[in-house]
């Protein structure tokens, strides 16, 4: 089918996510046909490197028959049964198995989801459901932050922190809270005159934490969920000092950490999970996307002991689950994924090489003319547009700079993606390092040509 075929059906029938139906009906969609490793191909037969991993989530990358393979046998075994109603299957009891074993030690149990926002669902019913069987039911308040994101779901949307989803979506759902985001270049270099260090910056974030406990009394609060590194924010490593504090502000009051690992689980950040790079030990940890490269929908919730353990020892039924939590298939997929990521040494390699190897070449983007700040953490990156490099001052939103960058990345031949102005990475993690000098390439490219077209707006 040629391209405009494409379009001209998937516009007459296809709501698609996160879209401006109005603008996509004028433009029409991109059509990717097919993948391979890192890149994804196009309908107009075009090959393009995704430097997004898909959504963040094909970390083992394109056309993995190993993939392929355990989502067929699965199909053909048992293709679905639930996990209801004191039932279970082998790839389910596997899975939660292999979670368990890769995860830190004080977690123990995983309860299954068919995606990330149906964990933080979960997350939601489940950290009211503990403190109700401690005897602590008004102990119901949830602190997230500004700019976080834990899913599209009322609850997800709730939890997260993006004020466009709230301005839409509302009411959201009550007894939420938000505090301020770690983000140093957007906000905190901003604060007290141009003068808040990093260092600085991150403990007035964690103290902004301990504001809003005691503004809503420490025995309401339930727990609070952040990113370890906020993804679809802007890919926003928190200062060093920011998770320290917060760890401190959390033991005080005695308040449940949850980590939202759906982006920096499984490896995305050099360790098996984001938390570990950060030394936390979250009571829960949703995840989904790399827990199985993408090819299948699947996500859960990883319970550490102090939750598990209430839970199954009080007992009453947890009045909570989805058709699909468990799912055979998807169940099969993750762990062979996981096998994969394992046996291929993945997890390390984005920690001693990979991740190293992209700081380096990534770091030399900082050189460039719009360039604020260029940062990286494990194969998660981002670069800051500025108008003017000395001041570090934005370009006038009306010119939507990220938005050009973007979309002349695409045609370069790159996904990037585009948070306002911040461009952001996040690759799959079986990139090797050629690939990488070619994706920090097609980068600086765009940022030229970024450039020259913005230099001749202005002009004109
Ligand atoms: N949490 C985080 C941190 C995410 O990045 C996302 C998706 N981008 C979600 C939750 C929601 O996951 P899903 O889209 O699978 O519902």
């Amino acid at each position: 089918m040629l391209t405009h075929e494409y379009q001209a059906r998937d516009g007459a029938h296809h709501l698609h996510p996160f879209t401006d139906f109005k603008a996509l009906a004028d433009q029409g969609s991109r059509v990717i046909t097919h993948g391979e490793g890192v890149y994804i191909h196009d309908s107009e037969g075009y090959r393009i490197l995704d430097g997004m991993a898909g959504l963040w989530c094909m970390n083992l990358g394109y056309g993995r028959r190993e993939l392929v393979e355990a989502a067929t046998a699965q199909l053909e075994q048992l293709p679905y049964y639930n996990t209801f109603f004191k039932t279970t299957h082998p790839p389910a009891v596997r899975l939660a198995e292999k979670l368990c074993a890769l995860a830190p030690p004080h977690i123990q149990h995983v309860f299954f989801t068919g995606s990330g926002s149906e964990a933080n669902d979960t997350v939601l019913r489940m950290v009211r459901r503990y403190w109700a069987l401690k005897g602590r039911p008004e102990k119901h308040w949830v602190i997230g932050r500004e700019n976080g994101y834990h899913g599209s779901t009322l609850a997800g949307m709730s939890l997260g922190g993006m004020a466009p989803m709230h301005g839409q979506g509302g009411p959201c759902v009550p007894g939420i809270a938000h505090i301020r985001q770690p983000y140093w270049f957007g906000e905190g270099r901003l604060d007290e005159a141009h003068g808040m260090s990093p260092e600085a910056f991150g403990q007035a974030c964690a103290a902004a934490l301990d504001d809003k406990i005691r503004e809503l009394g420490a025995e309401n609060v339930a727990a609070f969920i952040a990113e370890p590194v906020q993804g679809a924010g802007g890919a926003i490593m928190p200062p060093e000092s920011y998770w320290p504090a917060v760890k401190a502000v959390l033991a005080k009051y005695d308040i449940l950490l949850v980590a939202d690992e759906v982006i920096c689980g499984f490896g995305r950040l050099g360790e098996w999970f984001g938390s570990q790079h950060y030394g936390l030990e979250p009571d829960l940890m949703p995840i989904a996307k790399g827990l199985s490269s993408g090819y299948l929908p699947i996500g859960g919730v990883l319970v550490g002991e102090r939750v598990a353990e209430t839970l199954i020892e009080e007992g009453g039924e947890f009045f909570h689950g989805f058709t699909y939590s468990g799912h055979p298939a998807c169940a099969a997929v993750a762990l062979r994924n996981l096998e994969l990521l394992e046996a291929e040494g993945i997890v390390d390699r984005v920690r001693d090489d990979l991740g190293p190897y992209l700081a380096e070449r990534w770091a030399s983007l900082a050189d460039h003319p719009i360039v604020g700040e260029a940062r990286s953490l494990g194969l998660m990156g981002a670069l800051e547009l500025v108008a003017d490099k000395a001041t570090g001052q934005r370009f006038d939103k009306s010119l939507a700079a990220g938005n050009l960058c973007r979309d002349l990345c695409f045609t370069s031949g790159l996904v990037m993606r585009s948070v306002g102005d911040t461009m952001i990475i996040a690759p799959p993690l079986v990139i090797r390092r050629e690939e990488i000098d070619e994706l920090v390439e097609l980068a600086r490219h765009a940022l030229d040509e970024t450039a020259r077209r913005l230099t001749r707006t202005a002009q004109t």
